[in-house]
């Protein structure tokens, strides 16, 4: 999610514009979170066909 493109629900601006309080909390909450929402997924993936790989090589040497 892009935090960007968010609403808020108190002043109905953009968030990332830090009108309100609520935008400023939601903006420094998003920020905090943002590193690992944007990385997860892929990162996820990406784990997951390396430690199918790793299996797979350590299926074939025993
Ligand atoms: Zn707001």
């Amino acid at each position: 999610m892009t935090y960007d493109r968010l609403v808020c629900a108190n002043c109905a601006a953009p968030v990332s514009q830090g009108r309100c309080p609520v935008c400023r909390a939601n903006r420094e909450r998003l920020q905090q979170e943002s590193p690992f929402a944007g990385l997860n997924p892929m990162a996820l993936i990406a784990l997951l066909v390396m430690l199918v790989a790793a299996l797979a090589v350590v299926a074939k040497a025993a």
